[in-house]
Order: structure tokens, then C-alpha cells, then sequence
């Protein structure tokens, strides 16, 4: 892998560079994965299209992530709007994770509105069901993933909020 300070090439299981004496996620300066050049706020490596991993060590201990996904389930977009309304000093992990979820949920709004019009014709009735079905084990996958501190993307989610 690349660290993330420096960009020099390092062993994968490093823990401290022995380029620039850091731990090699202390920084966003470069993608670990391909050493391309990336950004404060990229959770996404624009070169290798790969989920960078996070720099930041202190958004584990942050409840909010797995209650943004937890709170989408319960409540569809009002959960996690409100989280994202009441502040913006969240942590990239954290901002990642909310944005994930209302943006999720604003898909799945969307898409109860079209099919429940598609019920006229039966069909609708179908797609609820695969969507609710969808919605169970997506916000599943989001919780597991975001435990283990991964930066979880919902597959088919169209991204209103960037
Ligand atoms: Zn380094
Ligand atoms: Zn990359």
C-alpha cells in the first residue's frame, strides 16, 4: 500500500511509515491504495475509483454513524435530516455516513412514490415488497460495515446530497 502522508510505497501491514515516521493513514494527502494525489473531504480515490481508507482515528467512537442508518430505518428521511440539520462540525466518517443514509432514504421515498402509482396495475404491489425487502438488508450491510468503521456506499442509491 501507499501511505497516505507521503505517498512512498510501504508494507501493507506497516505501521508506521519508515518514509516520514507517521502511522500511514494520519493524513489524506494520497490514496493508500494507488498513491494518487487526493483531498481533505474525498472519500473516494478519483484515480483507482477505490473507497479510501479513513485517516481520521477518532471517528470510531462517534455513535452517530450507525445511528444515522439506524435512524433512516425507523424514520425514512426525517432521522437522519435532523442529524444532518442540527450541525455541521461532523467528521468526515460521520458526514459520510449521514449523507449515505438521508440520501438512501430519499431513493427509497422516491421510489415508494412510483411504484405505489404502479399498484394501479398490480405490479406495484411487487416492487414494495422487493423494496422493502431491499431496505431491510441494505440498512443491515450499512450497520455491520460502519461498525467495523468501513465507508459503506448503498448500492443503487441515487446521490441527491454530495
Ligand atoms: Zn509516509
Ligand atoms: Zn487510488
Amino acid at each position: 500500500m501507499y501511505c497516505r502522508n507521503c505517498s512512498k510505497q510501504i508494507n501493507d501491514k506497516a505501521e508506521i511509515c519508515i518514509y516520514c515516521g507517521t502511522t500511514p493513514f494520519s493524513s489524506n494527502n494520497y490514496c493508500n491504495f494507488c498513491g494518487s494525489k487526493t483531498n481533505i473531504n474525498q472519500v473516494l480515490c478519483l484515480s483507482c475509483k477505490k473507497i479510501l481508507n479513513p485517516s481520521n482515528s477518532n471517528y470510531s467512537n462517534s455513535i452517530i454513524p450507525v445511528l444515522s442508518h439506524i435512524l433512516a430505518f425507523f424514520t425514512g428521511v426525517i432521522g437522519p435530516l435532523i442529524l444532518y440539520l442540527i450541525s455541521n462540525e461532523y467528521s468526515n466518517f460521520e458526514k459520510h455516513n449521514i449523507k449515505e443514509a438521508l440520501n438512501f432514504q430519499l431513493t427509497i421515498l422516491l421510489s415508494n412514490f412510483i411504484f405505489g402509482l404502479l399498484t394501479i396495475i398490480f405490479i406495484g404491489y411487487f416492487f414494495l415488497i422487493a423494496l422493502w425487502i431491499l431496505d431491510i438488508i441494505f440498512t443491515i450491510i450499512a450497520i455491520s460495515k460502519t461498525c467495523k468503521n468501513e465507508f459503506y456506499l448503498y448500492p443503487l442509491s441515487i446521490r441527491f446530497i454530495k
